[in-house]
């Protein structure tokens, strides 16, 4: 087991980053966050974006400069790397990697394309990866708080020897040195969020709670009670787990709930499930999952879009829709 460093405030030199223009490439759920925050905190911001974009206006009403990416390139110190994975290679060859200035810096949310060499960036140019826990909505919310996510900090190349000062400035505007900041390297974030996600957040997660709804559904039960059971109360569990721990959700159902978690659990995620998640873990480290997604985004997504609907259409979303119709404030929520 290796240990991590984590940084606080006392770490940073954050004039590092106001007198460098950053430009904040993309405008969804990390980039408004980013661009927001680190307005904020004192940063110049261009904001890099495709003139017939969907957030271009959103962007200019946030009264940020919006220019093409191209031309918001040309301006920077720091280009911060924030569309989706799947369409950065492309936008990186054509409209940054030929306008980036000597001395630019790249920054990226996530180490995905770098770490799998979909994007090679010229020895010359610092590249580092500052990863927020969390979607862009909270990243901002906690900021506007007086508080902060934590963020993975990393360094890919440092021909300036400054790569690790510049992750830290720019994480410390985004609030990060407030509540941690962990260093990390492309390789570790990035093969452990895509596991994450696969085994345990998204796949592993939604699979147990389908299994357990479809279980009880064959078995005869209703399917409100089955969907109340395996779906709507996972988040009350997940928020004992967040607060306190395991031990603290323990604490918070009763006894016979614990003593059910320490007999059954591992009956569902025993010996055959450990072996799909290193399996799961193989695919990942390979390549072999980056390779898979990058051609089937290449011809478009078909598979993505047929499972997609597949999955709309599972009785557990039918059931669904109609009882949180009646439960309005959960809507309200977020
Ligand atoms: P997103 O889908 O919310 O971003 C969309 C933005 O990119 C929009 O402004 C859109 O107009 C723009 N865009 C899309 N295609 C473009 C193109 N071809 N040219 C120019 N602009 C284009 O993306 P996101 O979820 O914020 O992810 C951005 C990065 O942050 C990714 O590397 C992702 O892995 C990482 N990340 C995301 C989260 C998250 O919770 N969403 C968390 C951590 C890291
Ligand atoms: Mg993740």
């Amino acid at each position: 087991m290796t240990a991590v460093r984590m940084f606080t405030q006392a770490d940073v030199e954050p004039a590092v980053l106001t007198d460098c223009v950053v430009a904040v490439v993309g405008y969804g759920s990390q980039g408004h966050a980013h661009a927001l925050n680190l307005r904020d905190s004192g940063v110049p911001v261009v904001v890099g974006l495709r003139p017939e974009g969907n957030s271009f206006e959103a962007a200019r009403r946030a009264g940020f400069e919006v220019l093409p990416v191209a031309e918001a390139v040309k301006r920077a110190g720091l280009v911060a790397v924030l569309i989706p994975d799947m369409a950065q290679p492309a936008v990186y060859r054509e409209a940054i990697a030929p306008n980036l200035r000597p001395g630019a810096a790249l920054l990226f949310a996530h180490g995905f394309n770098v770490h799998f060499g979909q994007i090679k960036p010229p020895a010359a140019t610092d590249v580092i990866l500052v990863a927020p826990k969390s979607p862009g909505a909270m990243l901002r919310r906690e900021y506007q708080r007086g508080q902060g996510v934590p963020s993975l900090v990393g360094v890919h190349q440092d021909p300036s020897g400054h790569a690790l000062e510049l992750a830290l400035a720019y994480a410390h505007a985004l609030g990060s040195t407030r509540a941690g900041v962990l260093e990390t390297t492309f390789a570790d974030e990035t093969e452990t969020d895509l596991f994450g996600e696969q085994a345990v957040l998204c796949g592993g997660l939604s699979a147990l709670i389908k299994a357990g709804f479809e279980t009880l559904v064959d078995a005869g039960y209703a399917p409100e009670l089955a969907y109340f059971e395996c779906l709507h109360e996972m988040k009350l569990i997940v928020d004992l787990v967040y607060a306190g721990g395991l031990a603290g959700m323990r604490a918070g159902v009763s006894d016979t709930a614990e003593y059910g978690d320490y007999v059954s659990g591992e009956r569902v995620i025993g010996d055959a499930a450990r072996q799909a998640m290193r399996a799961i873990l193989a695919d990942v480290r390979s390549g072999a999952f980056a390779e898979r997604w990058t051609k089937e985004a290449a011809r478009g997504g078909p598979e993505f879009k047929r499972i997609r609907q597949r999955e709309r259409e599972h009785a557990i979303e039918q059931v669904g829709q109609r009882l949180r119709a009646r439960m309005a404030w959960l809507s309200e929520a977020d």
